[in-house]
């Protein structure tokens, strides 16, 4: 009776381990299932860089997380600079040449958990972050590297080498095949999004950043400039030396701008022979001022035509600003207004003779000045 009671003690206390022991797996199953899943939700490149790195260091409670992606080609960066997102502003993000993220995470490529190492991990999170162990994802696609995983932790026994590497295994996987589908429909938006003759972004574009801006602009209360250019009597141009002429013309107009712009400006082709410049955080004297560098930059150019011939051309441009303080305005309606009143001093500067600049609020001046003397 005795033994019996006893064996049946122990059986009690095994199932008890063995419950806690499924109910533990159980929730980290779920955890990795959510941490999936917010990986899988990312719907563009970078709601993806954040979910693997903001949004991990969260879900995984750690001390630390690095992304390293392999970007050879600048292709990443160039993707997030045409969403507006600065690359080198991300953290806890590095790009790095694809040989580069081979060279680090050494040979052979698997998930990998020890303890920080000052001459082998310190650029991926240094002394000071005082990370005592860290897991490493390597992203990889059919043999070829995208990038890796970091994660660090203050805990020595958080990843210790001796724990099953299964989920986060998973989780690296997954992270890659989320990465190699945003990179492909990165490229189909940006080939949706992007004029043919100059490379330059199209209108359509220029309309869907323009609202973003300008809510940035009200959020940060910073000045947001819009420039209108547009080729003076380009129809001449056309009629005179051909359309192949014209077409070589346009792609030395959006040379001229594209070298004035920096990176967080945007600069579209608006259609035809018109171009927009969205300058974050630029006055209306920068603006006036930058476009005044483009116009003498055009006006400067020689285009040597295949005949022999030399070409040249100059612009006219218009200048407008939203300024803060910002009242409760809706985002659109201002975007709107700051093109419509660059386009109305474009069509001043025209007006008063071609190749010049005119900004908005001098025709305002005009206005009140012609009120006052009629
Ligand atoms: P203004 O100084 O008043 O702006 O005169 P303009 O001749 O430039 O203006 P208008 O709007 O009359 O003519 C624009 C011309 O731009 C007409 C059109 O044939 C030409 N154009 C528009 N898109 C293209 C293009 O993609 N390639 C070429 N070669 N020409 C284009
Ligand atoms: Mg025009
Ligand atoms: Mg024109």
């Amino acid at each position: 009776m005795t033994d019996l009671a006893e064996e049946n003690r122990k059986l009690r206390t095994r199932l008890r381990r063995l419950t806690e022991t499924a109910r533990h797996n159980e929730a980290v199953f779920r955890r990795s299932l959510a941490r999936e899943e917010a990986l899988l939700a990312a719907d563009d490149l970078p709601a993806l860089i954040e979910a693997l790195s903001v949004g991990l260091k969260d879900a995984f409670a750690v001390d630390g997380l690095t992304l390293t992606l392999a970007d050879s080609r600048r292709e990443l960066r160039g993707f997030l600079l045409f969403h507006g997102i600065d690359p080198g502003a991300l953290p806890g993000v590095r790009f790095l040449e694809a040989q580069a993220v081979a060279r680090e995470l050494g040979e052979p490529i698997r998930t990998r958990l020890g303890a920080w190492h000052p001459h082998r991990h310190a650029h991926i999170f240094p002394a000071s972050a005082r990370i005592a162990s860290l897991a490493t994802l390597p992203l990889a696609r059919h043999g070829s590297l995208l990038g890796y995983l970091s994660l660090g932790s203050r805990d020595p026994r958080r990843f210790d080498f001796h724990l099953a590497v299964d989920f986060l295994d998973r989780l690296g996987q997954i992270a890659a095949l989320c990465m190699e589908n945003a990179v492909q429909r990165e490229r189909l938006r940006l080939h949706s999004l992007t004029d043919v003759l100059t490379g330059l972004p199209n209108r359509r574009h220029l309309e869907e950043r323009l609202q973003q801006e300008v809510a940035r602009a009200m959020r940060e209360e910073r000045p947001l400039s819009g420039l209108f250019v547009d080729a003076d009597h380009f129809k001449a141009i056309n009629d005179r030396y051909g359309h192949p002429a014209g077409d070589q013309a346009l792609r030395l107009l959006a040379e001229c701008i594209r070298s004035e712009l920096r990176t967080s400006d945007l600069a579209a082709r608006y259609g035809g022979e018109e171009f927009t410049l969205i300058l974050p955080g630029t006055t209306i004297a920068d603006a006036r001022a930058i476009g005044e560098r483009i116009r003498r930059r055009v006006a400067d150019a020689e285009l040597a035509l295949a005949d022999g011939q030399l070409l040249r051309l100059t612009i006219s441009l218009g200048a407008s600003t939203l300024e803060p303080p910002f009242s409760g305005d809706d985002p659109a309606v201002m975007g709107s207004r700051l093109l419509r009143q660059a386009d109305q001093a474009l069509y001043r500067a025209k007006a008063r003779g071609r190749n010049r600049v005119v900004a908005y609020p001098e025709l305002a001046g005009e206005v009140v000045a012609a009120g006052i003397s009629h």
